[in-house]
């Protein structure tokens, strides 16, 4: 029902994830609706809001990487004769005073459809202003390969949504081919919308920002001593993985798929954990934030591996490079189905028909020291520097922590390092997250507990030099390769000639990791038994000495 006030089409699209213009069918939809009526216009909005998903738990680091994005985002937009208009608060609030402003008539988004319950409230509440202002809504689903809702139906209902990958693998199989990006919009394409008053009714307005200090986050300042770093001047010396927005994105992609050979070859287990330059696409940062789309992704894929020399030695699903694609699409499919099944319990131990409960224990200084890399165990604590440092992480990097922190060593709960990450990760995502904290956990879709990283053999054969842990441990640049993995085995003179004193320069381990993890097994065939008798109730919470 379209305000009956106007006979023009005001459209507004509303960024949230999805900041691209490529593939974006929710943008592409107000454009054609504004250009419908004479006088049309459209508003292209971002609301920063500090409660969102991205924003809540934020490291400057990631906040950083969120402005960079915009001011992206802003410019492509500039290129084709529009502009970002970025406002600061409670897009509830924030967005109906928009419309009045500006006679909206029109809404598009795209669609949060894991069920992040943040997401689903505020779009229900969006959702209910419109109706009462008669503005006509929208959304779109382009942040899977298909949309969610498909693959449900493929599998012939919410009960029967597949818990396996190869059982995804098989419904994927039987949804035909995977529609080809949308083009972006061009000059073109924005040229009968755009007019001169638009610049002016803007005036005061807030636009993207270079500096972000009068914004609502981050909410947890990330360490007592850290200063928040705002804007991507400022960020220079952070050497952040990857920069911000779209442009980079696509650069990104492009660098990754020039390798055609590897794109064909890839199998993700024998991908480098230890290598000091990533040895994945590392796209996840702007994925996470719809910089690219899946369906781009897929795509650019295809294309390298066609272009790959025949003699190309060609990986499959679920270890190929297409293969990661398809666990994303099932990881998010999961934590719509949980959602659906139980709202909210994405992400949570208890309700979250997913999980197993396991009685985890609380020590919170476990949690610290595992969270600042102070656990004595140097591979974990170079893992968990490069966090701190980059926002990103080798997937094998987050598995040997992940483990560390839960049924591998400290018995700390998955939720724990799952919000850490959330704060932390360039590419903290919802859904991704969620499922692979409850895999290396153990307390989802993978069972086998006696098979644990070992924090000192793990990575010994990978990089028997531990050059990794020196570029992020420096405290221990120079002890020698024979200890660089245990150095409170290194005898005091070896210690001495490294410039370094274990127990007091750098920690000595937190935990007996031989007699931890076998202790640990033992709780979890406890816990698990407890699951097979009754049902997921869990057992009171384990008494965990703290040593
Ligand atoms: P590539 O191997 O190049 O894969 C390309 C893309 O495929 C990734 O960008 C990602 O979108 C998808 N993908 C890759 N691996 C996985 C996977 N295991 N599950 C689902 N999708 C995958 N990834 C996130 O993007 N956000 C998270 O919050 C996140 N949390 C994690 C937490 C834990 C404990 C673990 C073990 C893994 C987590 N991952 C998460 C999954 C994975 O580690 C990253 O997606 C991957 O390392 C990103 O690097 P890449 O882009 O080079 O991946």
């Amino acid at each position: 029902m379209a305000n009956t006030k106007n006979t023009k089409n005001v459209a507004m699209h509303w960024f949230r994830k999805g900041l691209r213009l490529q593939d974006n069918p929710a943008l592409l939809h107000a454009l054609e609706t504004a250009k419908k009526s004479d006088e049309g216009r459209l508003y292209p909005v971002y609301v920063m809001d500090g409660d969102c998903y991205q924003l809540k738990h934020c490291s400057a680091l990631k906040a950083n990487f969120l402005v960079e994005c915009l001011i992206d985002l802003d410019k492509s937009l500039k290129d084709v004769g529009s502009r970002l208009y970025v406002v600061s608060g409670d897009p509830t609030k924030e967005l109906p005073a928009l419309w009045e402003d500006w006679d909206v008539t029109h809404l598009t988004f795209e669609a949060d459809e894991t069920g992040e319950p943040y997401a689903k409230a505020r779009d229900e509440s969006v959702m209910n202003l419109c109706e009462e202002k008669g503005i006509e809504v929208e959304s779109f689903c382009s942040e899977t390969i298909f949309p969610l809702g498909d693959y449900v139906k493929k599998s012939g209902g919410l009960a029967k949504v597949p818990a396996t990958m190869g059982k995804f693998q098989g419904i994927f199989g039987k949804m035909g081919k995977v529609p080809k990006p949308l083009n972006a919009p061009t000059k073109e394409d924005f040229k009968p919308i755009i007019d001169k008053e638009q610049a002016k009714e803007t005036k005061g307005k807030m636009l993207p920002p270079k500096r972000a200090t009068d914004l609502p986050w981050p909410r947890d300042t990330p360490k007592a001593d850290a200063t928040p770093i705002w804007g991507p001047k400022d960020c220079k010396n952070l050497t952040p993985i990857t920069r911000g927005g779209e442009s980079k994105a696509q650069e990104s992609l492009s660098k990754s798929m020039a390798k055609a050979a590897w794109v064909a070859g890839f199998e993700k287990p024998k991908t480098s954990c230890t290598s000091l330059a990533p040895s994945t696409t590392s796209i996840s940062p702007y994925m996470s934030v719809g910089c690219l789309s899946p369906r781009t992704v897929w795509h650019a894929i295809s294309n390298a591996v066609a272009q790959a020399p025949a003699s190309a030695p060609k990986s499959k699903p679920p270890v190929s490079l297409h293969g990661q694609m398809l666990w994303r699409d099932f990881n998010n499919l999961i934590a719509h189905s949980a959602n659906q099944d139980n709202p909210g319990s994405w992400g949570k131990m208890e309700g979250n028909k997913y999980c197993r409960e396991v009685p985890w224990s609380e020590n919170e200084r476990f949690l610290t020291a595992w969270k600042n890399g102070e656990t004595g165990y140097p591979w974990i604590d170079a893992c968990m520097k490069q966090l701190e440092t980059e926002g990103w992480i080798h997937h094998l990097g987050r598995h040997a922590v992940a483990c560390f922190l839960t049924r591998g060593d400290l018995w700390q709960s998955w939720e724990g390092g799952a919000l850490h990450f959330e704060g932390q990760l360039l590419d903290a995502d919802y859904a991704l997250n969620g499922f692979n904290w409850l895999w290396l956990s153990c307390s989802g879709f993978f069972y086998q507990y006696f098979r644990c990283y070992s924090p000192v053999a793990f990575q010994k054969k990978n990089d028997p030099h531990g050059h990794y842990i020196k570029k992020w441990v420096p405290a221990l640049k120079n002890m020698p390769a024979k200890y660089i993995y245990e150095p409170w085995k290194a005898p005091a003179s070896v210690q001495q000639t490294a410039g370094v004193k274990i127990g007091k320069d750098y920690p000595l381990p937190i935990v007996d990791h031989a007699l931890e993890s076998k202790e640990n097994m033992n709780r979890m065939k406890e816990a698990y038994a407890a699951y097979k008798a009754g049902g997921s109730k869990a057992p009171s919470p384990t008494k965990k000495k703290t040593p």
